[in-house]
């Protein structure tokens, strides 16, 4: 459907939303309260969404910034965005019972990162400075990982044997801006070599792959996502490069009615920490505006998921012996309405 059509049009991203990271992690902070009691502490925001974060609060999860922050003994959750094993080193000190809910790609970086750095590798990990997955990625070897943020960064990164040199990558990044980099960085190390298989995830990519196709028939896009959200904002960029007005938004309330005057075609998205249900309340918004069409635009099929960690396996096992209440059960199983609407499938 085109503009002047006598429609006005929502393009609808597929996959967006939710990835089988964030899934398991939302998952393995209620499995914890279910099976632990509340209160269990979560480091750091689980996952980069303000709405995920106030409905777990609300179930009786409570956030710090530190693992000092929890008392001795208590019951820990580690966000999807991994963290260093000094942060784990800490923990232990403090007898905490730890349940990391790093995402498995990401574990898989640390582990690339552990696997050069043990062959005497100087590695150069692609990402964003501050953000939380880059701290646990450099935490894994401190003294051989150089960040490179940008190509600019790449032309003036050293190397102390320019033959051992390796690259990483952030699992969320923009695959253009990655490409570039990785581009300069091979020009000046002919060398480099890179992970075995893409760090960039299933998720990152396919999202942003969707938002481009979208993007190239939209007037303007909207990302639902949290300002933090790495992922959400490379989707706005990807948005825009492939020429649309984008906006990245919280949900529904942070739409600006001014941006739809005159348009016609409105993309939308979100990011992988997103609900769909903050998605389908910006559809519902659009069709108060008179956008009644909606077209979903595949690009392609999920069907990745992962299992919850072994610590909450172990102790859901136990539960059963002890009784039933103490059975670990999937969202789904669960079959009541969690305090927040079901998120949907991943992807
Ligand atoms: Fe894992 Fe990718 Fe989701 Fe990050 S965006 S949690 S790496 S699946």
């Amino acid at each position: 459907m085109a503009k002047g059509e006598g429609y006005r049009v929502v393009l609808l991203a597929s996959p967006r939303g939710y990835c089988a990271g964030v899934e398991r992690a939302v998952e393995v902070v209620r499995a914890a309260l279910r099976l632990f009691g509340a209160p269990v502490y979560v480091r750091k925001q689980i996952v980069h969404n303000a709405h995920v974060v106030a409905t777990l609060a609300r179930e009786g999860a409570i956030f710090v910034e530190s693992e000092e922050e929890v008392p001795e003994g208590n019951v820990v959750v580690f966000s999807a965005h991994g963290v260093s094993p000094a942060v784990h080193a800490r923990a232990r000190a403090r007898r905490l019972r730890v349940i990391d809910a790093t995402c498995p790609l990401v574990m898989k970086v640390h582990a690339e990162a552990r696997r050069f750095a043990s062959r005497g590798y100087t590695l150069f990990l692609i990402g964003h400075a501050g953000h939380e997955e880059v701290e646990g990625t450099m935490g894994e070897a401190p003294e051989r990982i150089k960040l490179v943020q940008s190509a600019e960064e790449a032309l003036e990164v050293e190397a102390e044997d320019p033959k051992r040199v390796a690259y990483l990558t952030q699992t969320t990044l923009s695959q253009d801006d990655a490409e570039e980099i990785i581009a300069v960085l091979r020009r000046r190390f002919p060398s480099l070599v890179g992970p075995p298989t893409e760090d960039i995830c299933y998720a990152t990519q396919n999202r942003q792959d969707a938002v481009r196709l979208v993007a190239s028939r939209s007037q303007l896009v909207l990302v639902v996502g949290s300002t933090n959200s790495s992922n959400s904002n490379r989707l706005v960029e990807v948005a825009r490069r492939a020429g649309a007005r984008a906006e990245l938004v919280e949900d529904a309330s942070a739409v600006n009615p001014a941006w739809l005057e005159g348009v016609d075609v409105v993309g939308l998205t979100s990011g992988a920490s997103a609900p769909e249900y903050l998605v389908q309340g910006v559809l519902e918004l659009l069709a108060r505006a008179g956008f009644n069409r909606v077209e979903e635009i595949r690009v392609a099929e999920e069907q990745v998921s992962f299992e919850l960690p072994a610590a909450l396996k172990e102790r859901a096992l136990g539960g059963i012996a002890e009784g039933p209440a103490a059975r670990l059960a999937t969202g789904a199983e669960r079959g009541v309405a969690p305090s927040e609407p079901a998120p949907a499938a991943p992807g």
